[in-house]
């Protein structure tokens, strides 16, 4: 049993990174609007992420950390429309198989906190700290050393945590997010609107060389901002989408978009840009590989025209 949740947390848990983007989408999907992620050594010695969200109650603290509990599910009819980020119960369960993870957490209404270490088969503890939990996952793969020799960097590792972090952050500007690394603050970026954030993470030459796109066709829905060639700092991955809230890397979406820029500018140089394209839940499927950002869309001719035209339209009016 041991064995297979350390195979199955080879699948979601595959670097720091991985954890991290899970720990934020849990803490995302319990309401919190601060989020604090302290990683240290590239998130191998330590990922420490707190929320201000709603919590956990005592008694569901070894449920959380159990495989295939998820509290977000409640009938296979919700998978068809799932609104949180996480839904396969399976991401602390295993990330507590190959790291030590204590879990803290504070309900609204309760007196004071409860701490949970190691597994589901621990005890639940008093303990303190504010409303909200946190999540400190320590010594990453200690016990899976062939996964540990797979690691690149401390810097490497922290870059993929950092990028993750952005990817994040730039989806919800309505969250206040700060990053520490070995003690030192990397990023602080206070809670405000989508021109802000993107500009706070994509820098000032985005903010003052973009255009905003806002369209609408049926169910479809584009916005977000598109970057003009001055923009870039040609960095290939200052392109962001998201579909129905989450980053994706998509060849759909990023041929529509490069096609779009080509067609209106001729440039060889592909901008910075940040999009979201949000649809009916049914009409896309999110429900792939744990790891992946992939998305399958029913009819990918419809979203591909969309987009093309879209930025398309976009980039006409300030060449014009
Ligand atoms: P999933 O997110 O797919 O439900 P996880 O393994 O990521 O599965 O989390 C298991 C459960 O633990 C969640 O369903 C949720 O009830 C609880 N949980 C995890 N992290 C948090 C958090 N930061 N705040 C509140 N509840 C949490
Ligand atoms: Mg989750």
């Amino acid at each position: 049993d041991q064995l297979i949740s350390q195979i199955a947390a080879g699948e979601v848990v595959e670097r720091p990174s991985a954890v991290v983007k899970e720990l934020l989408e849990n803490a995302l999907d319990a309401g919190g609007s601060q989020i604090t992620v302290r990683l240290e050594e590239g998130g191998v010695k330590r990922i420490c992420i707190t929320d201000n969200g709603k919590g956990i109650p005592p008694e569901q603290m070894p449920l959380a950390l159990a495989r295939h509990a998820t509290s977000k599910i409640a009938s296979l009819d919700d998978l068809e429309n799932v609104n949180t980020l996480g839904f396969r119960g399976e991401a602390l369960a295993s990330i507590a198989s190959v790291a030590v993870v204590k879990l803290t957490s504070r309900t609204a209404d309760a007196a004071h906190a409860w701490e949970l270490e190691g597994s589901h088969l621990g005890t639940v503890q008093p303990s303190s700290g504010a409303p909200g939990t946190t999540v400190n996952v320590q010594d990453l793969y200690y016990n899976t050393p062939a996964r540990r020799k797979f690691l690149k960097s401390e810097q490497t590792e922290f870059g993929h945590c950092a990028e993750v972090v952005r990817r994040i952050a730039l989806a919800r500007p309505d969250v206040t997010f700060t990053l520490t690394h070995n003690g030192r603050t990397i990023d602080h970026w206070i809670a405000s609107d989508m021109a802000k954030r993107s500009a706070q993470i994509l820098g000032e030459a985005f903010a003052e060389a973009r255009i905003a796109i806002d369209e609408a066709s049926g169910v479809l829905r584009l916005h977000g901002f598109a970057g003009l060639p001055t923009a870039s700092k040609s960095r290939a991955d200052c392109q962001y989408f998201y579909v129905n809230g989450r980053f994706v890397r998509d060849k759909v979406l990023v041929h529509a978009v490069r096609a779009a820029y080509e067609d209106v500018l001729h440039g060889d140089r592909f901008p910075s840009y940040v999009l979201a394209l949000e649809l009916d839940p049914a009409l896309v499927d999110v429900n792939v590989h744990p790891s992946k950002i992939e998305v399958r869309f029913r009819d990918s001719r419809a979203v591909h025209q969309f987009v093309f035209h879209a930025v398309q339209r976009a980039l006409a009016q300030t060449s014009a």
